[in-house]
């Protein structure tokens, strides 16, 4: 059995390439050093999958930005904006990556969008009338060579045009068919070029097959690789699939003659048995992707090893990552506080080089490499950690009512009404205030234990205290404390939660150069103390107006972190839902009256099925939310955010949450969400963020003023909210006040006319 990999981490063990192009784009080193640090990283990297005993060794996997970005501009899908302003091959790369603005011109970035059900982004192609696709770089080609100069064959990695159309946007008339014939032929000619060098494999991906297809979209798929399958020639290829099965497509795909497929048997509910009912023809290579490619979780060898025995019947096969190791941290060898008996049930990227091999070496000879298995079996069988017995019976007694709020909502906005008087069109924040210097600063002398918990706690109190009185000054109704004790939003919560393990170098691409560090959930989550309570209350103790309680909602914390496979999500979702309702409660018993839950990742785990949205999902995210508030008093305003994503199909079960107040990310869509909220009859009250905080540009109180109107053309006046679109923790201070300050002017005049 040979052993594959379809990617690997491009950042580097300590984010070397991060900070390479981070200085790169300050202009303190050149672009040819940006390049010879890419080109160590791909030695190292490529260096450890031989080491491992890697059979198919993927090039064109690195990338500085994106790698479909990197097929985009080989593929000559250059918006015309971008070529005039005739820079670099290097410095147009970026400029389509992150925008430009400077001598030669200024034009902003493309669009990001999220990686399918991941927390990558991809930049997304823009395709118009006069696009010509066709192959214009060499890129792959010479990445290739690269590494044949170093005596490693390896297996170049590019992303198929039925996906790469299908995600691409388009501006003109022109749809992803009309471009099929320019990518056969592009496509065909870097079939030609690679073999020119010996190239015997290519890996194309073809991830969109794992989404739902009509059969019109899986006879165009086909159509489109029996065209450019006829130009292989003596090339090999390889169809990658990942993150889910290909139940619309498997007949289609094994009949094309693809020398190779690869499916995913992790996250592919319905791989195996497409596999045992339609087989698998004995002329191809199955790919099995059996290691988890997207959790961190140690793989149990056992399980892998029956899974090799019922795909013995589809003819050869190799062993496989489910996904690109992308997804996952580079190695567990830096991470020093946590103890082996805890490191050794994870597996980070290089940790699952190894444990292909071993799932090899074991399949191969059983009785040589029985003491592998056998520490496998036992890691398996370690009671990892104590089973918290009074959480399970909790969960288990719940009940439908523990779901339920009462009264019903529009019996709630009457009583609450009263209670809280507030005027029409209520003004608030969605949170964070700017997170200055010498507030990271802070945080970090605390953690590093350089100033005492007096001295980091007065401090955040004074500056609590400063954003409670610039509040008051420009009147915003509902104020909040500013969240200076938090780092992020999920981070914080789990650090004060038990059951939650962290890293310190365990940093996974989220976008470009940014990267993120997820906790990981480790054994059942419970809260033995408050987690925001005595920075609330000070907070509330400083005015007589209403003051927010801030909590992150359990899905967002669930979607954020490396969550267990030994338990289900619902499972880890309800432990948690628990633990922020008691949060709540703790708020609500010391004088908070509006509480706000933000979900901003609730579509994170949002199946890429449809049919599979509410029994997968969203039957126990949506309920996990209601927990958390089902028992506040009718007075008490439970509030919730979202952000970064779009909402419009799933509106109904946002409306389900029963929030009381929902703030939404809604500028920079140009408010499409209200069409959605009025189509729905939405009964939640709803604030549509009325500026993008993504800018640093102070929007004008007529602007806001207009988008207060244009909302209200779509909404009843009782039920708007005034409000950014998100946090403000990474904007500046000077910007955050004249912003804020134009907000509540524009909220006043659109009041004073009504
Ligand atoms: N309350 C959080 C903040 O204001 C919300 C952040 C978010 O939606 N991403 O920062
Ligand atoms: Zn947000």
């Amino acid at each position: 059995m040979k052993t594959s990999i379809i990617g690997f981490p491009r950042v580097g063990e300590l984010r070397e390439l991060k900070f390479a192009t981070e200085k790169y784009f300050r202009k303190e080193i050149t672009a040819d050093e940006l390049e010879t640090t890419g080109k160590e990283l791909r030695k190292k990297h490529w260096q450890l999958l031989v080491d491992q005993g890697i059979d198919f060794i993927p090039s064109g996997d690195f990338s500085f930005f994106d790698t479909t970005l990197d097929t985009a501009v080989l593929l000559n899908l250059v918006p015309k904006k971008y070529k005039e302003l005739e820079l670099s091959p290097l410095e147009t790369y970026f400029a389509l990556a992150r925008g430009y603005q400077g001598e030669a011109g200024d034009v902003t970035a493309l669009a990001m969008k999220k990686w399918f059900n991941t927390n990558y982004h991809y930049m997304v192609p823009e395709i118009d009338d006069e696009t010509e696709l066709q192959l214009v770089g060499s890129t792959l080609v010479d990445t290739f060579k690269e590494a044949k100069t170093l005596g490693i064959k390896t297996r170049p990695t590019i992303l198929g045009p039925f996906t790469l159309l299908k995600l691409a946007t388009y501006q003109g008339q022109k749809g992803a068919e009309d471009f099929y014939q320019a990518a056969i032929s592009a496509y065909s000619q870097l079939f030609t070029e690679l073999s020119k060098e010996e190239c015997e494999w290519l890996q194309i991906d073809e991830p969109a097959l794992v989404l739902d297809l009509t059969q019109e979209e899986s006879k165009q798929f086909k159509t489109l690789y029996q065209a450019l399958l006829a130009e292989k020639g003596d090339l090999n290829i390889l169809v990658q699939t990942y993150f889910g099965d290909v139940r619309d497509v498997y007949q289609e795909l094994v009949d094309l003659p693809f020398d190779g497929i690869g499916l995913d048997f992790v996250e592919g509910r319905k791989t195996l048995e497409l596999v045992e009912k339609y087989g698998f023809p004995k002329d191809k290579l199955l790919f099995a992707g059996i290691i988890n490619g997207k959790n961190i979780w140690a793989n149990d060898y056992q399980k892998s090893l029956a899974l090799i025995e019922k795909l013995q019947s589809a003819g050869e096969i190799v062993l496989n990552t489910s996904c690109s190791l992308l997804h996952v941290p580079f190695t567990l060898k830096n991470e020093t506080s946590l103890g082996v008996d805890v490191t050794n049930h994870f597996a980070f990227a290089v940790e699952k080089l190894a444990e292909i091999n071993n799932v090899k070496k074991i399949n191969e000879d059983k009785y040589l490499h029985q003491a592998l298995l056998e520490k496998n079996i036992s890691l398996f069988k370690q009671e990892r950690y104590i089973k918290n017995e009074q959480l399970a019976e909790k969960i288990e007694r719940l009940t439908e009512d523990d779901f339920v709020r009462r009264p019903v909502l529009v019996e709630r906005a009457a009583i609450q009404k009263d209670k809280l008087n507030l005027p029409i069109l209520p003004t608030t924040t969605i949170g964070s205030f700017p997170q200055t210097k010498e507030v990271k600063q802070n945080r970090a002398k605390f953690k590093k234990g350089e100033i005492t918990e007096a001295e980091y706690t007065a401090f955040n109190q004074e500056k609590i205290a400063e954003c409670v009185a610039f509040q008051e000054e420009i009147g915003l109704d509902v104020l909040v404390h500013g969240e200076f004790e938090r780092n992020d939003m999920v981070e914080y919560f789990g650090e004060s939660l038990d059951g939650y393990l962290f890293t310190e170098k365990a940093w996974v691409q989220s976008y470009g150069t940014r990267c993120v560090k997820p906790p990981i959930i480790w054994g059942d989550v419970s809260r033995s103390n408050p987690m925001t309570v005595s920075y609330s209350k000070y907070a509330q103790s400083l005015t007589d107006k209403p003051m927010k309680g801030m909590l992150t909602g359990p899905v967002t914390i669930l979607n954020w972190s490396f969550p267990r496979e030994d338990i289900s999500l619902k499972e880890s979702t309800l432990q948690l839902a628990l633990a922020i309702q008691e949060e709540v409660l703790d708020l609500e018993a010391n004088g908070i009256e509006i509480i706000q839950i933000d979900e901003a990742a609730l579509r994170e785990k949002l199946p890429l099925r449809q049919s599979d949205w509410h029994s997968e999902y969203l039957d126990w995210a949506i309920p996990a939310f209601r927990l958390v508030h089902s028992k506040v008093q009718p007075t008490t305003q439970i509030h919730t955010h979202m952000c970064y994503s779009e909402f419009a199909d799933i509106i109904r079960d946002i409306d389900n949450m029963d929030a009381d107040v929902i703030s939404f990310e809604a500028s920079r869509s140009n408010l499409t969400i209200l069409d959605a909220l009025k189509a729905i009859d939405f009964q939640t009250q709803v604030g549509p963020g009325v500026y993008d905080i993504h800018s640093p540009r102070v929007p004008l109180v007529e602007e806001i003023e207009k988008t207060i109107h244009n909302i209200l053309k779509k909404l009843p006046v009782e039920k708007v909210w005034v409000n950014p679109d998100c946090g403000l923790k990474t904007r500046g201070v000077t910007e955050t006040h004249a912003s804020l300050r134009n907000l509540v002017l524009a909220a006043k005049q659109v009041r004073g006319g009504i």
